[in-house]
Order: C-alpha cells, then sequence, then structure tokens
C-alpha cells in the first residue's frame, strides 16, 4: 500500500467547519458533559430558580445531569446553591426536588391500563 499521493489534498480536520460543541459540568457530580445533554437551571433577576429549556436566558445558571440522583445530590451538598450563588433554602429545595421527580420521574407506563 502506498501513501495517499501527495499534492492533491492537503489533510484536513474531519469537518471544515467542525461546530464547537460547549461543554458544562454538572455542579453535583462534576462530569463534563456537552451543554445540550444537562439541564441548566437559572435564577432569575426575580430570585426564581427554573429550568431554562433555551439555554439562554439571563441570569446565573448551573447545569445538572438530567438525573434525579444529581439534583438531589446537587441540592442535598449545597452544590446548587453555591454554584447560583443564592441560598437554596427548604422551599426552593421542595420546588427543585418536585421539578426533577416531574422530569425524571421512573417510568410510569406499568402502572398504566
Ligand atoms: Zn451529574
Amino acid at each position: 500500500m502506498k501513501a495517499l499521493p501527495l499534492g492533491s489534498r492537503p489533510p484536513r480536520p474531519a469537518s471544515p467547519r467542525a461546530k464547537h460543541v460547549p461543554l458544562r459540568s454538572c455542579v453535583a457530580c462534576r462530569q463534563v458533559r456537552p451543554k445540550g445533554e444537562l439541564v441548566r437551571l437559572v435564577l432569575s433577576p426575580q430570585g426564581e430558580i427554573a429550568r431554562d429549556p433555551t439555554g439562554k436566558a439571563q441570569g446565573r445558571g448551573a447545569y445538572l445531569c438530567p438525573s434525579f440522583t444529581c439534583w438531589e445530590e446537587g441540592l442535598r451538598q449545597r452544590r446548587l446553591g453555591y454554584a447560583l450563588r443564592t441560598e437554596v433554602d427548604a422551599q426552593r429545595k421542595a420546588h427543585l426536588l418536585a421539578l426533577a421527580r416531574s422530569l425524571f420521574a421512573p417510568s410510569r407506563a406499568q402502572d398504566e391500563p
């Protein structure tokens, strides 16, 4: 086998316009993943912590894996509050855990008639 003929085409990276995938790390487990795989939470100017499905909402954001375990962990270890630079009180905690449950609840398909 001979190498490719020289002078024809210089080798290029996979794609000339390789898309840059922004990486973020989960505040609970610290795993680095593409931004799109994580759930962004944002602290709004009104002081509300809410999910930011667009990833573009204004405010301080924090990322968590789409897993209930990480949300629980992030809340229990105060990592979420630290990342958002806010106090996550019991009320907020309850709200976020309920949100996590609604997002990542184990499939209820089996209970369905
Ligand atoms: Zn995680």
